[in-house]
């Protein structure tokens, strides 16, 4: 038997289809281990097998082993019960605002195409209105996220010069981004002022003078300081500031909260903040306001000028995909009854009992394919950094399954991929993150790895 040729078994077409999800690299990797496989071993296709039969075995190998393999990036079934799962891709796009962008993008668009005069355009003016609207705000701008927001933010306007902060604000966020590193990053000297746990209005006043630029606020997006505890309310801090004409900058990191439980509601700061008079306001796209990756900027004119026209805002500008996803999104912000269309709000607003009867068909359903399955009340998030405390009270089921850490494994790294919870007593999955289109394949995953037929 002669060992095939992997440029001829690349041009197989069951192979070429592989080769279409996995990139040739990959793919011509597996069949030359299948080959030398074969090679010490050539019993295994088969005794005295044909040319063809070989070509076929060592296809099909490779074909048992990729089919394994998802693609790299891959759409993942959140069974966790956390709405903005950062390990997830934070916000899931409504699916016709994925729509859109995948039209814009497919073809050429007007993103830097001024429509009255068929001239150059800025893609800034593409949807800084609706962003600005929806804020309250004079001006807006997008970059690519927050954390460039605020970089963008600092360097246009404290490089060189002094920013104070509280030192209860002076934070780290997770996944590196800490204000005191963006600070030195963009130029300007940190100030931090107060304690750990309290800060008054007196501490920035005493702290200001010819070099401060800015006051910066930063939310506190991951943990909770209770107790005795104080900082200025925003409206206290903005008046001061603006009496000695000093411009308050605020990173409120999620952002946007037009309805959803109450433990959330309290996050509403993008109104809120601009109407408490800050002049720079940074938001993540991807957190609460559920669109695409994006750091939006919401501020005064003159500000949000300065930001626009800086050299850093070109290397930090968004593209065609995050603005079409935003601007869908920006758009169902506008109308009321559109709000669920945004799969973070839709998720953000179902019900316990919703929950309930839902994983209660499920339970049924696996438990005709011979699961062991059961109902339960579980406790899910809003996660992304959004809100420390609050949890959502949520139900979901409980898959009692013998080796929980494996089997955990072994559905994540599936075809759908499903991202479930491990329980000492088995696997959990909230239905609250299971999107309609994810319900049947979820079912259908669950039902292939632990019904009964097995
Ligand atoms: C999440 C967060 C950021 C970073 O946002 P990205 O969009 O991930 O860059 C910055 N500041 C705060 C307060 C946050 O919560």
């Amino acid at each position: 038997m002669r060992p095939p040729a992997v440029g001829r078994l690349l041009d197989r077409p069951e192979v070429a289809a592989l080769v279409v999800e996995h990139g040739r690299q990959a793919v011509a990797e597996q069949l030359r281990l299948a080959v030398e496989s074969l090679r010490s071993n050539p019993d295994q296709a088969g005794p005295d097998p044909s040319p063809e039969a070989v070509e076929v075995w060592v296809a099909g190998q490779v074909a048992g082993h990729m089919s394994r393999a998802p693609r790299r990036l891959h759409r993942v079934i959140n069974g966790t019960g956390v709405v903005i799962h950062t390990n997830l891709g934070r916000a899931p796009l409504g699916e016709g605002i994925a729509r859109h962008a995948a039209e814009v993008s497919a073809g050429y668009s007007n993103l830097e195409l001024d429509r009255a005069s068929g001239r150059r355009g800025d893609r800034q003016d593409l949807i800084s209105d609706l962003l600005a609207h929806l804020s309250g705000a004079e001006a807006a701008m997008v970059v690519n996220n927050a954390a460039a927001a605020v970089l963008l933010g600092l360097t246009a306007i404290g490089r060189g010069r002094e920013v104070i902060v509280s030192r209860g604000e002076a934070i780290e966020i997770g996944g590196g981004f800490r204000i005191p590193d963006i600070l030195r990053l963009s130029g300007a000297r940190l100030v931090e002022v107060g304690t750990t746990n309290r800060t008054r209005v007196e501490d920035y006043a005493q702290a200001t003078h010819a070099a401060t630029a800015a006051y910066l606020r930063v939310h506190q997006s991951n943990f909770r300081m209770d107790g005795f505890v104080a900082r200025p309310v925003l409206r206290e801090l903005t008046s001061a500031a603006h009496a000695i004409g000093i411009p308050v900058l605020e990173d409120v990191g999620s952002g946007l909260i037009p309805r959803g439980p109450d433990a959330v509601r309290a996050e509403d700061r993008l109104r809120g903040s601009i109407s408490d008079g800050v002049d720079l306001l940074f938001c993540s796209g991807d957190k609460l306001v559920g669109a695409s990756q994006a750091g939006l900027i919401m501020g005064g004119k003159q500000l949000v000028g300065r930001l626009r026209r800086h050299p850093l805002a070109r290397a930090l500008r968004p593209d065609k995909l995050q603005l079409a996803a935003l601007e869908g999104t920006l758009l169902c912000y506008e109308s009321p009854e559109r709000l669920e269309e945004i799969p973070v709000w839709w998720m953000l607003g179902r019900s316990s009992d919703e929950l309930r009867h839902q994983s209660e068909r499920w339970a049924v359903n696996l438990g005709a394919a011979g699961c062991r399955v059961e109902v339960v009340p579980m406790s899910g998030a809003v996660g992304g950094g959004t809100t420390p405390g609050p949890e959502l009270p949520s139900f979901g089921i409980l898959l009692r399954v013998p080796k929980v850490a494996a089997a955990r494994r072994k559905l994540i790294s599936g075809d759908p991929a499903v991202l479930a919870l491990e329980w000492e007593a088995g696997l959990a999955i909230d239905a609250r993150c299971v999107l309609p289109a994810d319900e049947a394949p979820l079912l259908g995953a669950l039902a292939a790895a632990f019904g009964g037929s097995r």
